[in-house]
């Protein structure tokens, strides 16, 4: 089936960054890179721009879209909740917010929620809830450790705490954290003292490129925050609500955190985030924390509307299957062009290229009609819909191949003619 209605552009249009419409951009402020197509239309794991090509979606938003593009679930949740109540305001109940709550504490085994915006506000929010901690039970240490590859989203202390997102980090930072080797139990143990409250960490590092804790580091991890009485935040922004297969990652491994912080896929893409307490570490009061659209009750619909979706019997079975199927043709794939090394949980996955022609590949990507994200300048990202078909992930694959062929041809000539 031939999706696309028009002539390809040629690949100097994919260098453009202004948009292919007629459409204003000087006012956008250029703070991050984008392509030149506008995208009008999304449906399941396919994206439309406004000259009707199609796409094929891998990224969803950078896993926002649990579900594809407007999932049925999610269109009628938020038509239903518009009607009824939009947002009476973080001061007041709405039911939503309750409902949402109080289902994300019972599926994780959690004992106090709270609705946010973004991961980074999420994130923003643990730290803050550490630090109370710490001020009542650790004589007031607030220091946290994090890994030094880690990423936990923009704000600044989210950014403290993180050392892998690029960019202008705007010094000066926010005292108080410190950052060590990933997958390293030693360092972490000589960087620990008596001001630490808290190791924050992702169990797996979605902007480094997906990179998983072992099983024998983030199980060291939890028994040393339980040795040490400090508390242990996992960071499940990117791996949480299913992405993985199961609807938090640290079920997998097996360990149990103290404060669990989820974004991107909560919402199915709306913004909505969700910070998670147990035991000893629910200790925020009356004042601490407070947003104008926490717990705003058109976003938590979304929310519920996703997080009932996924707990359904069968669904993260499915994803389970889906990720291996995903797996397998990215390994058969990655064998024939030599690249490698492949890493990934259910449908989160990273592979790491024989160069640094990420940027290259997602640009050749787009150009054959697939959407792809490269966290690193050597790795690709595949974060599909949870709800993704073997036929999606078949002509993925075939796309996938025609983009590293045009990659591939492009060096080629790129070295003859500097031979020449
Ligand atoms: C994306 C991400 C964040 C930041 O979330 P935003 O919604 O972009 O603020 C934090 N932590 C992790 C692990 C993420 O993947």
């Amino acid at each position: 089936m031939n999706l696309f209605r028009r002539p390809a552009p040629s690949l100097d249009d994919l260098i453009l960054d202004a948009p292919h419409e007629d459409l204003p951009s000087d006012a956008l402020m250029p703070t991050v890179a984008r392509p030149a197509q506008v995208f009008v239309r999304g449906q399941g794991s396919w994206l439309w721009d406004s000259e009707d090509r199609a796409y094929l979606d891998f990224s969803q938003g950078s896993a926002a879209n649990s579900l594809g593009h407007s999932p049925q679930v999610l269109v009628k949740a938020l038509a239903d909740q518009t009607q009824a109540l939009i947002n009476p305001g973080n001061g007041l109940h709405n039911r939503p917010q309750l409902n949402l709550v109080d289902r994300l504490c019972h599926h994780t085994g959690s004992d106090q929620g709270y609705l946010l915006n973004s991961g980074a506000e999420a994130c923003e929010a643990a730290i803050k809830l550490a630090r109370k901690w710490g001020q009542q039970h650790r004589g007031g240490a607030y220091h946290i450790i994090s890994a030094s590859t880690g990423c936990h989203g923009r704000s600044f202390a989210a950014m403290a705490a993180s050392t892998g997102a690029g960019g202008n980090r705007f010094e000066p930072q926010l005292p108080g954290f410190s950052h060590v080797p990933f997958n390293d139990l030693p360092a972490l143990h000589a960087a620990v003292d008596a001001q630490t409250v808290a190791i924050m960490l992702e169990p797996i590092q979605g902007a480094a490129g997906v990179i998983p804790a072992t099983e024998h580091y983030l199980k060291g991890v939890e028994r040393l925050c339980r040795e040490l009485g400090i508390l242990l935040i996992l960071d499940e922004v990117h791996t949480g609500i299913g992405r993985c297969g199961t609807l938090l990652v640290e079920q997998q491994y097996g360990v149990r955190a103290d404060i669990i912080t989820l974004g991107k896929g909560l919402g199915g893409g709306v913004p909505l985030a969700a910070l998670l307490a147990r035991g000893k570490a629910c200790c925020f009061e009356v004042g601490e924390l407070d947003g104008t659209h926490h717990g705003n009750a058109l976003m938590a619909a979304a929310g519920e509307a996703v997080l009932k979706t996924v707990v359904e019997e069968g669904f993260l079975e499915q994803v389970r299957e889906s990720g291996l199927y995903l797996g397998e043709g990215l390994a058969r794939l990655a064998y024939r062009y030599d690249h490698g090394q492949l890493r990934g949980h259910g449908l989160m996955w990273g592979l790491t290229l024989s160069d640094d022609s990420a940027d290259a590949v997602v640009k050749a990507a787009l150009h054959e009609g697939l959407i792809l994200n490269a966290p690193q300048p050597n790795c690709l990202r595949f974060t599909p819909a949870l709800t993704v078909s073997k036929s999606n992930i078949d002509e993925m694959l075939l796309r996938l191949a025609r983009a590293f062929s045009r990659v591939r041809t492009a060096q080629l000539q790129c070295r003859k003619g500097i031979a020449v």
